[in-house]
């Protein structure tokens, strides 16, 4: 029986990747300007050069992960305060509405950084550094 080659080691372990991600740090060089403004992400890390807009859609994942933290870490509470009576309904309500646009407008660049993590710690061969500095085609070309 043939055996798969084994893959090289890793010059950025998954360890780094996750507390890259975590301090919204370039999962590539460790570089702290992932965001130009508020809201806008670079193109490319202007440290390193990787590419940060890995495709059409790329993001989306970081819309579903946002949504899903908004919700279970904001909405779920509330719901259950209104439920079990600590907080009036017409209370509830209110927070609710102003939480579920508040807080992914808050977490945002933390779902965005967060995203980026999960994809490298998931698929660590296809960070730069892990590919011997050679980054993934321009998303043009995916
Ligand atoms: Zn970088």
């Amino acid at each position: 029986m043939k055996q798969e080659p084994e893959s090289p080691p890793l010059v950025i372990s998954r360890k780094v990747i996750f507390w890259r991600g975590v301090f919204h740090r370039c999962p590539n060089c460790g570089g702290h300007n992932l965001f130009q403004g508020r809201f806008a992400l670079h193109r490319k890390c202007p440290d390193c050069g990787m590419v940060l807009e890995r495709g059409e859609g790329f993001f989306l994942g970081s819309m579903s992960l946002n949504y899903g933290v908004t919700l279970v870490a904001f909405l779920t509470p509330v719901l259950v305060a209104a439920l079990r009576g600590w907080i009036p309904p017409n209370a509830a309500v209110g927070l609710a509405l102003i939480g579920a646009v508040g807080f992914p407008i808050l977490f945002y660049r933390t779902s965005r950084c967060w995203w980026l993590m999960a994809y490298f710690y998931c698929l660590p061969h296809e960070l730069p550094a892990n590919r011997g500095g050679f980054d993934a085609p321009e998303s043009e070309e995916f």
